[in-house]
């Protein structure tokens, strides 16, 4: 008997029809004698209506109106579904309920919008579990501090399954999608891509905040932090799913395990910026205290006392970066200038800790294809580049062969 906890995602639990099937694979996995725990998400759909509704009924203030009455109104859509699959679970003569997040409770903080778990108290899901009950939990929503229902950010269900999974020891967590599972990289970009049977939580960290959106990046922070194994499967075939695990679980780990690519990516430089002491601080410390997310940084020094200090942030961020940048530059410099046409692609795998010469297969593959590079950088088990958006796919297709990805054809 093994203690399972299942997620499903929204395309699993889009219609009726989807969510009596989904009820029956519950079932399926009841009638294998485990014990079950299951996370929904909203409809497909349901969310982006329900954060439509709240734009419209403030169009001056959107998206900063009060957060805790988004929260009220987003959190919803869970709570419909783990409804609706708690009477089809019924329906098939099983003993459910539904959950919302504040009755376990989860525990969140109070960054509403984008709320992190606090804590879990597992003891009520153990209980049912136990009892043979089914306990269907509304994912993506919590309590915070003040007492009020949060959310954990969009993709946010993902989290809510970790990290019950670890509240309750439970030995798996599937998390049900509209993909198969993990691949070497995009297949609608490389048809050659193939499924990976296991990945570590390090890569699938890497590649989910990469873009590859199968899971949400904190949902794997979670896991690696909690040892939860996780698989990642379809809920309309039957195939096996990618499992993320620890290290030791892969027995042939591979030199790079995926190609990951975003083209959610813009570029900021700013040239000829007077060379002395505090000014990256002084760029970056008004950036993060703007909450802006800055990626890759790259400083070139001239021999001219000047330096030029070019970053990436996220597309939908580059405004505000620009103006937050422009109000606090104390130092002289000749100009700013930013660049939306660029995408980062990036070749992953913990292979590369104990083998040199990875990033320069890399380099050579992108030279081949005429590629220029704009900014390398570099982590333990991760090299990506910044390329002109238009070279992305041709990169891509060019990595994945040089690190011989390729499926036999
Ligand atoms: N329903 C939420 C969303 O669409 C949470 C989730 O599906 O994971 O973002
Ligand atoms: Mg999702």
């Amino acid at each position: 008997m093994a203690r399972i906890v299942q997620k499903f995602g929204g395309t699993s639990v889009g219609d009726i029809a989807r969510i009596q099937n989904v009820a029956r694979r519950v079932k399926a996995e009841v009638d294998r004698g485990n014990q079950v725990a299951v996370v929904v998400s909203a409809m497909s759909g349901v969310t982006n209506q329900l954060v439509d509704y709240c734009n419209k009924i403030a169009p001056d203030v959107a998206p900063d109106y009060d957060q805790r009455e988004y929260d009220a109104v987003v959190a919803t859509g869970e709570c419909v579904t783990s409804g609706l699959l708690a009477i089809a679970l019924q329906q098939l003569g099983l003993q459910a309920r539904s959950w919302a997040g504040w009755q376990i409770p989860i525990a969140t903080d109070g960054a509403h919008g984008k709320a992190r778990i606090a804590s879990i108290d597992g003891a009520e899901i153990v209980r049912s579990m136990e009892s043979g009950h089914v306990a269907v939990v509304a994912g993506f929503q919590g309590l915070g501090p003040d007492n009020r229902i949060s959310t954990l950010g969009r993709g946010g269900s993902d989290t809510t399954a970790v990290a019950l999974a670890a509240a309750v020891k439970a030995d798996r967590c599937d998390i049900y999608t509209d993909v198969d599972g993990v691949y070497t990289t995009d297949p609608r970009i490389v048809s050659a891509a193939r499924k990976l049977d296991k990945i570590t939580y390090e890569e699938m960290l890497e590649m989910a905040s990469l873009g590859a959106k199968v899971l949400q990046t904190r949902s794997v922070e979670m896991a690696m932090k909690h040892r939860v194994r996780v698989q990642v499967l379809s809920s309309f075939t039957d195939q096996p799913g990618t499992l993320v695990c620890d290290e030791e679980e892969i027995v042939e780990q591979e030199l790079v395990s995926g190609v990951a690519y975003s083209r959610d990516e813009a570029k900021v430089t700013l040239v000829g910026v007077q060379d002395q002491p505090g000014v990256a601080a002084g760029i970056f410390g008004p950036l993060a205290d703007a909450n802006i997310n800055v990626d890759m940084i790259v400083q070139n020094a001239s021999s001219d006392g000047t330096t030029d200090l070019t970053f990436t942030t996220s597309r939908s961020e580059l405004e505000r970066a620009v103006k937050v940048v422009k109000e606090n530059m104390k130092v002289p410099h000749r100009s700013i200038s930013t660049d939306k046409a660029v995408a980062k692609v990036s070749v992953i795998g913990v292979g590369m800790r104990s083998h040199a010469g990875v990033a320069q297969t890399m380099f050579k593959a992108l030279a081949d294809k005429g590629i220029n590079i704009h900014i390398i950088s570099t982590s333990e088990i991760k090299v990506s580049v910044l390329i002109s958006e238009e070279y992305t796919e041709l990169a891509i297709r060019a990595l994945h062969t040089a690190y011989g990805l390729d499926a036999a054809a």
